[in-house]
């Protein structure tokens, strides 16, 4: 048993996960303690517990999280439709409709995908929250009060994403409201400034708010299959020369994806010794991207050259039922999935990438199945990573700083026949 000296035991506060199976497929008793994992024993050998649950078939796994999302948006495909299915008729649909969301409403979806992500598995969430000169910082305001209500469920972490420009005198009000939004909660300094009229400017504003307040930036890299739109590199030289070092998210960079596989194994290296993490987000990718080609790239970036490069890469959910994308199920492991199917990631990388990838991007401490370890725990009714990726089993319970926070269970009957068959067969 190991404890950790800045986490003292209480009784109440000790919880028993028996009979899970672990990773390499050995079956084993994990008791926590507190908010960390306290010992990993062989079944029935470890001391009795405040809470107790039997995990026979259960795989336990550290928790996924959620590096991406846009909880502000969630669930609004069928108010807002996307009429051109593409990036442009998604933002221009978006848009319009931004200022007549209320709080209420606001506050109520994104609760409601901050809870199914917690339920699939994800205890900790980065979510981009919209600020603007039309709708000021209503949608922070309701992302802070979701905040506070889930605190002791799930952790939240809100970027600030501001609206181009951020340069020149027309960018004056935005380059204002970024900086508020910060000085009222947000955690992280994002934005699309390859969108702006000066991206490399753009970038600089962004770099330069989170180096003066101490906070990590998380930037919209690209979404486009033009290979002239690159700016990941510029982000790459002024991470270095700037010596930041509060961390650095580059998310989508689409365009990586379509480079000469020099030039994205050169570029990989340099957002490698940046240290730089990539978020890829294939849902919305491959729904936006390259809708009036016939042989359709994937729209996603070059996971294998920045894997190469010995980057860190995660995969992120981005947009949940809304004009950007109509489908998701909340659930990091379908984003694993797809890493699988679109950017050939074998099943365990697929799932790094949606876990520990995830949780180095958010700035998290690591978690492994082992003592000493925060408790931030998924058991899924599965017998391998594998299994876990490819069923993606409804069937789960989830532990957040040591305590249950979400189980789901799922009943199926069959007809005709007494006995219903077990809907995740063992193969
Ligand atoms: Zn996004």
């Amino acid at each position: 048993m190991r404890r950790q000296p800045d986490s003292p035991v209480q009784p109440d506060r000790s919880l028993l996960l028996a009979g899970v199976t672990l990773a390499d497929g050995t079956r084993a008793d994990v008791a926590v303690e507190g908010t960390r994992i306290a010992a990993v024993a062989p079944p029935g050998t470890a001391p009795p517990a405040g809470e107790r649950f039997e995990l026979d078939g259960y795989l336990l796994l550290p928790a996924p999280a959620e590096p991406h999302a846009h909880l502000d948006k969630a669930f609004t495909a069928g108010q807002v439709p996307n009429h051109t299915g593409d990036l442009d008729g998604a933002a221009d649909a978006w848009l319009g409709y931004r200022p007549t969301v209320s709080h209420a409403d606001l506050v109520h979806r994104a609760t409601g995908a901050a809870l199914a992500q917690l339920g699939s598995g994800a205890t900790a969430i980065r979510t981009h929250v919209e600020i603007g000169t039309d709708i000021g910082l209503s949608s922070l305001d309701a992302l802070l009060e979701v905040r506070r209500a889930l605190r002791s469920r799930v952790d939240l972490q809100l970027v600030a994403m501001p609206r181009s420009p951020l340069t020149g005198p027309d960018g004056g009000d935005n380059r204002a409201l970024l900086r508020e939004a910060m000085l009222a909660g947000a955690d992280v300094v994002g934005g699309c400034p390859y969108r702006d009229p000066d991206p490399a400017a753009a970038h600089e504003v962004c770099l330069d708010l989170a180096a003066e307040l101490g906070r990590p930036l998380d930037l919209h890299t690209d979404e486009t299959l033009d290979p002239e739109v690159l700016w990941l590199p510029h982000l790459a030289g002024l991470v270095r020369a700037r010596g930041f070092t509060n961390g650095v998210a580059a998310s989508h960079c689409v365009s990586l994806g379509v480079q000469p596989s020099d030039v994205a194994a050169r570029i990989a290296a340099e957002v490698a010794a940046a240290g730089i993490a990539v978020i890829c987000c294939p849902l919305t990718n491959l729904f936006l991207q390259a809708r009036r080609l016939t042989a359709p790239p994937r729209g996603l970036t070059a996971l294998h050259a920045l894997l190469a490069a010995g980057a860190e890469i995660a995969g992120g959910g981005d947009n949940l039922r809304d004009p950007f994308n109509p489908v998701g199920r909340a659930d990091p492991l379908e984003v694993a999935s797809l890493l699988v199917l679109a950017g050939h990631l074998d099943p365990r990388r697929a799932f790094q990438a949606v876990s520990a990838g995830a949780r180095a991007v958010m700035g998290l401490p690591e978690v492994r199945v082992a003592p000493g370890f925060p408790a931030e725990l998924l058991a899924i009714r599965a017998e391998s990573i594998e299994e876990a990726v490819a069923s993606a089993s409804p069937e789960r319970v989830v532990i957040h700083r040591g305590r249950p926070v979400s189980r789901t269970t799922l009943a199926r009957e069959m007809w005709p026949g007494s006995e219903a068959p077990s809907p995740w067969p063992r193969t």
